[in-house]
């Protein structure tokens, strides 16, 4: 950090601005963490200066014999943490391991299924806006009234419009996802299934959800929201389908040119901490935290969608509180506490505007805080939802105690 202060103080106050920031607020965005010094470090190495074209064996490049080890520890060490066969470490994002997944299994008018952005899934689930959305023919499924997955309906429409690949998966979902009965729904109708767990990956790795290994011919995931790793993505499956389905062509040279080789290297030193005993206790707290949260704002008058939570995340209904999730990110924010406004299903409002609001325990789980924390937490949201000005310098300080009582880095 000091060279880019001597260097170019310019940025160095952005970057300085922004790590207190990280520090003075409540992250409650469900998709971040905050990564280990080792991760950061190994991120910030000069692994970044290497091109490796290719995978550890096989490069179109010289001089690869060191990043070569540090590919292996990755995949080696994902593939212990997950029980599968197969890795591959080498996507940028979790935009790029599903954009990959779609080059290799489905070609451009296929028919895709999966799960409605607004109901919970991800853009790259076949949004219209996304590549998706655009190349196949996309059918969705959501959620009932009771925001649970409706299994029966998703095998339905997947009966009724013949798939050749199910995506199974969200970004707004609190709820266990039932893997093994997608796959029996893709085998009834000749399907592949493709889960991607980005969000639960960090639970699945902790044995906290059931794992979509057994059931999903293959697995996209991200590496850094419950897992806690380095920005990225990642692949996951078995070396037979592999090699029928040419995964690792279509991430190199199918969509990626080279390889992020510092971030591979995080990637591995991520995998080593996700293997330590101590990571399922992280993974458990988070859990018992996300339950508190939502216990928390239901004892103060919140919906919450499906009732609860199973895993790191929530959605909260705000229409019976008269505010949109425009709003309430925006009110949130002004007494420290960062989310994001999503929709909820069946919202009445536009995606810009919203009718709830997602939070996650993932970061603040890594802070150190516990369930009597997020009591906290939820009495201050209530607070200023209720009532921003007469409460928002108490629940600033409120806030402040707690981001004071466990500091970042
Ligand atoms: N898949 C899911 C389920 C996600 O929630 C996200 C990100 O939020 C992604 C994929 C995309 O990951 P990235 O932002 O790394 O491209």
């Amino acid at each position: 950090f000091e060279e880019v202060q001597s260097f170019d103080p310019e940025l160095a106050l952005a970057m300085e601005k922004e790590i207190g920031r990280q520090n003075s607020h409540i992250e409650l965005i469900a998709s971040e963490n905050f990564v280990s010094k080792a991760v950061m470090a190994a991120m910030g190495s000069p692994l970044t200066n290497k091109y490796a074209e290719g995978y550890p064996g096989k490069r179109y490049y010289g001089g690869c014999e060191f990043v070569d080890i540090a590919e292996d520890l990755a995949r080696d060490r994902a593939m212990k943490l997950f029980g599968c066969t197969y890795a591959n470490v080498q996507p940028h994002s979790g935009a790029q391991a599903n954009m990959a997944v779609f080059f290799a299994l489905v070609k451009p008018g296929d028919t895709v299924m999966g799960m409605n952005l607004a109901h919970g899934g991800h853009l790259t689930h076949g949004s219209p806006v996304n590549m998706s959305g655009s190349y196949y023919n996309i059918v969705p499924y959501g959620v009932n009234d009771e925001g649970f997955i409706d299994y029966d309906e998703v095998e339905r429409i997947a009966k009724e419009c013949q798939p050749k690949l199910i995506v199974a998966g969200a970004s707004a979902y609190a709820r266990k996802i039932d893997f093994k009965r997608f796959r029996e729904i893709a085998d009834m109708v000749g399907a592949f299934l493709m889960v991607d767990m980005a969000h639960i990956a960090g639970l699945i790795a902790a044995g906290l959800h059931e794992s979509p290994i057994p059931y999903a011919h293959v697995t996209t995931t991200t590496t850094h929201k419950t897992l806690r790793g380095p920005r990225g993505g990642m692949i996951l499956a078995s070396e037979e389908f592999n090699e029928e389905y040419k995964l690792n062509k279509a991430v190199f040279p199918g969509i990626q040119g080279g390889p992020l080789m510092h971030v591979i290297a995080a990637k591995a030193v991520c995998f080593k901490e996700a293997l330590d005993p101590s990571f399922k206790v992280y993974a458990q707290n988070v859990i018992d935290n996300a339950q508190a949260l939502a216990n928390g704002l239901i004892s103060r008058g919140f919906n919450i969608v499906s009732g609860g939570t199973d895993n790191h995340l929530m959605l909260v209904d705000l229409q019976n509180k008269g505010v949109t999730g425009k709003e309430t990110e925006k009110l949130l924010d002004a007494a420290n506490i960062t989310c994001n406004k999503n929709t909820v299903p069946n919202d009445p409002a536009s995606p810009f505007v919203t009718s709830g609001i997602r939070l996650g325990t993932a970061a603040v789980t890594t802070r150190g805080m516990n369930t009597a924390d997020m009591d906290v937490i939820a009495d201050a949201i209530a607070m200023l939802i209720n009532d921003v000005n007469a409460n928002k310098e108490k629940a600033m300080g409120m806030v402040k105690t707690l981001t004071d009582k466990y500091p970042l880095y």
